[in-house]
């Protein structure tokens, strides 16, 4: 045996100690070269990892956060939130399998199992807590306007009411614009209020800041979004009601993500395209 193919074997031999000394008895395979995490039987984590897969439900018109790619895959800040939770369940991306929901089929999406969580621009509410829960949040939102470039009629929420504006069911925008008093034409994604914009139809599209943005910086030079944002809107992850641990454990993975700089390379190789970088919000143990 030469010299450096005996480095070679004796390297090999410390890394597969090395490994076995940090699996702690795990003995299923991860799908990458990591060790395998080691999960409670029974849990969510436990059955992901087991199948190694996992169905995740995320925006495919949303561009910055969830945008249908050019493979096909979705791309944005949302996609890459869950491609990392995914890696702690031990599932590589290619695992993903990536379901388009709407804000309308979010919650029926969790409940029947559809999906094994989503990532979607999904603000944390009360309303929304009777029936899935949430870990996060790991951004904060705001509701905003977009209007034509050359509007300058309307320049805060206030100038929206008794005004037909444009949101999508099921979203809490379209609930605020209705308390407000605005005239709410629902669609069922935010890039079918474009149309309705640019004919008039609505003086206004209203929804979270980000999405606007996302879909002002898409189509450049035709829209705006005016105003400061008049709501907040804390994203969070959506899972089945009551799977507390796996909303512990998605929590444990932001906070490690917010500490080890993941969640801002996902945020700068994403959204931070068209916004800046600010600090996640502290997720709520609730
Ligand atoms: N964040 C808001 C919501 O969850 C609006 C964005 C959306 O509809 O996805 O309803």
């Amino acid at each position: 045996m030469s010299r450096r193919r005996i480095a070679i074997v004796a390297a090999a031999a410390v890394a597969v100690l090395a490994l076995a000394g940090c699996t702690s008895g795990g003995d299923s395979g991860g799908a990458s070269d990591e060790p395998a995490p080691t999960f409670a039987a029974g849990t969510t984590m436990a059955k992901l990892q087991e199948a190694g897969k996992v169905t995740v439900g995320t925006k495919f018109d949303q561009p910055l956060f969830g945008l249908s790619g050019p493979s096909g895959d979705p791309e944005g800040f949302d996609v890459e939130i869950a491609k990392i939770i995914a890696s702690e369940l031990g599932i590589d991306e290619e695992n993903i399998d990536w379901t388009e929901t709407v804000s309308a089929n979010r919650e029926p999406f969790i409940e029947n199992g559809q999906v094994d969580f989503v990532v979607a621009t999904y603000t944390i509410n009360d309303e929304r807590k009777k029936v899935v829960s949430f870990a996060g949040p790991y951004y904060l939102a705001g509701q905003s306007i977009l209007v034509l470039a050359d509007n300058d009629d309307i320049t805060s929420e206030d100038d929206l009411v008794g005004q037909p504006v444009c949101s999508v069911t099921g979203s809490t925008p379209a609930a605020n614009l209705k308390e407000l008093g605005a005239e709410v034409l629902e669609t069922d994604t935010y890039s079918n209020c474009l149309e309705p914009l640019r004919s008039g139809k609505v003086v206004a599209v209203s929804t979270d800041n980000v999405i606007l943005a996302g879909l002002a910086a898409q189509n450049e030079g035709e829209f705006k979004v005016v105003g400061e944002p008049f709501t907040e809107e804390p994203y969070g992850i959506g899972v089945k009601l009551d799977d507390t641990d796996f909303r512990m454990f998605i929590n444990d993975v932001l906070e490690e993500a917010y500490e080890d700089g993941r969640y801002e390379e996902a945020w700068n190789s994403t959204a931070g395209a068209e916004l800046p970088f600010v600090d996640p919000p502290a997720v709520d143990r609730y």
